[in-house]
C-alpha cells in the first residue's frame, strides 16, 4: 500500500508538472507578468481538472490511506479552487495585454468559445454541487449531473487549451496533455462504467430482513454462490445497490457493515428509514439481489491498535459502526475498556437495546452502555435531555489517554466534537464518521 505522504507528493508533482515542464523547456514569453500568471493558472487548472475523477474513482490504493470522506471533501475543495483559477484566467489575460475584447467581443475563434463554454459548464457544475440542497436538488439529480458534466468540461477545456495555448505547440507539453486526458478518461470509465459492470456479475443475495424497531431494518446478505466474503474491518462501510424488482428504486447508497468480520458467511447492514430510498428498505425480501462495492472508510478501532480505553458516542443510527466494532470485539474477546454514550429521542428509537445489554454483561470487551433520551416516557430512570459537556464529563471522567469515536446526525457530531475539544481532548484522539455527503 502506498502511504498517504507518497500520494500527496505525487499529487503536488502532477499538478505542478505542466509549469515545471514549460519552465524546463524555457518557453519564456515576452508577455507581461499578469499574462504569465494567467497562463500558469490555465496550465495548473488543466492538471487539477484531469485528476478530479481519479480522486473519487474509489481506487483502493488511493482511498485506503485517507478514507473516502476525506477524499470527497478534498475533491470538492479542489473543484472550487479550480473554478477560481479558471475564472481568473480570462481577466488576467486581458489585463496582461491580451485586451478586453477577449472577453467582450463576439468575434472570437471557435476554440475560444469552447473555453468559455467549458468555464460556464464548470461554474454550473460547482454551483449544483455546493448549493445542491438550496437549489432543491435530490441526491439522485445531483448524481446524474455529476455523470454528465465532468467529461464534457474536460473535453471542452482540453480542446480549448490544445488549440489556444502557445505552450501546447511543443510536443512534450502535448504528450503531457494527452497523458492527463487519458488519466481522467481511465478513472471515469473505471468508476462509472467498468466497475459497475464487473460488480453486477457478482450479486449478493438477501438472506434475511429483520425489523429492529419501528423505522430501522437489518438486511443480511450472502455472497454469490461459490464466492467468499470480502475482508473488511469492523466499522467500515460499503455501497449497496438493491435489485428488488417490484418497481422499487435501484439506487446506490452508503451502508455501514454491522456484521462482525469474525464470521464469514454473511454481511449485514442496518438501515433507518430517513428519506425516499431508505423508506422502502422494509420492502426488501429474502431472495432479492444487491450489488455491493466495498469495503471503504477508516472508522475502525482495528486501525488504531493504540486505542485501549475507548469512548463511543452515537446519535440515533450513528450506532451502526459501533455495533460492527463491538460485535467484533466480542468475537475476538478483545480486552478493551469501552464506554458507549448512546443518544436517542425516546425508548422506542433505541436500536439494539437487548444485544447491547447482553454484550455489556459479558467480560470482554469491558463494555458499559449509557442511554441518553431527549424525550423519554415518564417511567424512564436513566439520563434525560441532550448529551452535553456535563454528562460527558460525569460518565467519562478524565479524558487523558482515551480515544473518542463520534458518529451521529451532523449537528450533534459537530457539537460533540466542539465539546470534546473544549474539554481538552486533542484532535488526534477524536475519530469521526460522517453519515452525509
Ligand atoms: C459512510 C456512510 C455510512 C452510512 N451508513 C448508514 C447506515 O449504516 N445506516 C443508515 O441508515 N444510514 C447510513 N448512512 C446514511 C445513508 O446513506 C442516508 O441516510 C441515505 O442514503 C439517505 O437516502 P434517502 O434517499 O432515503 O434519503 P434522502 O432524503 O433522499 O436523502 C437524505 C440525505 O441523505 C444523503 N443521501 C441521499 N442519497 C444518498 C446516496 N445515494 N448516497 C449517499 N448519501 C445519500 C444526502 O446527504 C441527502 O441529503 C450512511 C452514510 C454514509 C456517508
Amino acid at each position: 500500500m502506498l502511504s498517504g505522504v507518497v500520494l500527496v507528493i505525487a499529487y503536488v508533482v502532477l499538478v505542478t508538472s505542466p509549469l515545471l515542464l514549460v519552465t524546463a523547456l524555457c518557453l519564456h514569453s515576452p508577455n507581461e507578468l499578469l499574462y504569465e500568471i494567467a497562463r500558469s493558472f490555465g496550465l495548473s487548472a488543466f492538471a487539477i481538472l484531469c485528476l478530479q475523477p481519479l480522486l473519487v474513482a474509489r481506487v483502493k490504493w488511493i482511498e485506503r490511506p485517507f478514507g473516502i470522506d476525506i477524499l470527497s471533501r478534498f475533491h470538492k475543495s479542489m473543484g472550487i479552487f479550480l473554478a477560481i483559477l479558471l475564472l481568473s484566467h480570462p481577466p488576467l489575460l486581458a489585463l496582461g495585454g491580451g485586451g478586453w475584447s477577449l472577453i467582450t467581443s463576439l468575434e472570437q475563434p471557435w476554440y475560444v468559445w469552447l473555453g468559455k463554454l467549458g468555464l460556464l459548464a464548470l461554474v454550473i457544475h460547482i454551483c449544483t454541487s455546493v448549493f445542491s440542497s438550496r437549489l432543491g436538488l435530490t441526491f439522485e439529480q445531483w448524481r446524474r449531473i455529476h455523470y454528465i458534466m465532468p467529461p464534457l468540461i474536460i473535453a471542452l477545456v482540453f480542446v480549448h487549451s490544445w488549440e489556444t495555448g502557445d505552450d501546447l505547440k511543443e510536443w512534450p507539453v502535448r504528450v503531457l496533455w494527452i497523458a492527463f486526458l487519458l488519466v481522467a478518461f481511465a478513472a471515469y470509465t473505471y468508476h462509472k462504467i467498468l466497475k459497475p459492470i464487473l460488480l453486477s456479475r457478482h450479486r449478493y443475495r438477501v438472506v434475511e430482513v429483520k425489523q429492529e424497531i419501528h423505522n430501522v431494518w437489518t438486511v443480511k446478505l450472502a455472497p454469490p454462490e461459490g464466492e467468499i466474503l470480502y475482508d473488511y474491518c469492523p466499522g467500515q462501510f460499503h455501497f449497496i445497490t438493491f435489485h428488488r424488482g417490484r418497481n422499487l428504486p435501484v439506487e446506490e447508497h452508503h451502508g455501514t457493515i454491522l456484521s462482525s468480520p469474525a464470521q464469514k458467511e454473511f454481511i449485514s447492514s442496518t438501515i433507518k428509514e430517513s428519506g425516499d430510498f431508505t423508506s422502502t428498505i422494509g420492502l426488501t425480501k429474502p431472495g432479492d439481489e444487491a450489488v455491493i462495492q466495498g469495503p471503504f472508510g477508516r472508522f475502525s478501532y482495528v486501525l488504531h491498535p493504540e486505542d485501549n480505553d475507548i469512548v463511543f458516542i452515537a446519535g440515533g443510527i450513528g450506532i451502526a459502526p459501533f455495533m460492527g466494532m463491538i460485535r467484533h470485539m466480542r468475537d475476538m474477546k478483545a480486552d478493551l475498556r469501552v464506554l458507549v454514550l448512546y443518544a436517542n429521542r425516546s425508548e422506542k428509537d433505541v436500536v439494539f437495546h437487548d444485544e447491547l445489554a447482553q454484550m455489556e454483561a459479558g467480560e470482554k470487551p469491558r463494555l458499559a452502555v449509557i442511554h441518553i433520551l431527549s424525550n423519554p416516557g415518564i417511567a424512564w430512570a436513566g439520563e434525560k435531555g441532550h448529551l452535553d459537556r456535563e454528562k460527558i464529563e460525569r460518565h467519562v471522567g478524565p479524558v487523558d489517554g482515551k480515544a473518542f469515536y463520534v458518529c451521529g446526525p451532523p449537528p450533534m457530531r459537530v457539537k460533540i466534537i466542539d465539546t470534546l475539544r473544549a474539554m481538552g481532548v486533542p484532535y488526534g484522539q477524536i475519530r469521526t464518521e460522517i453519515f452525509s455527503l
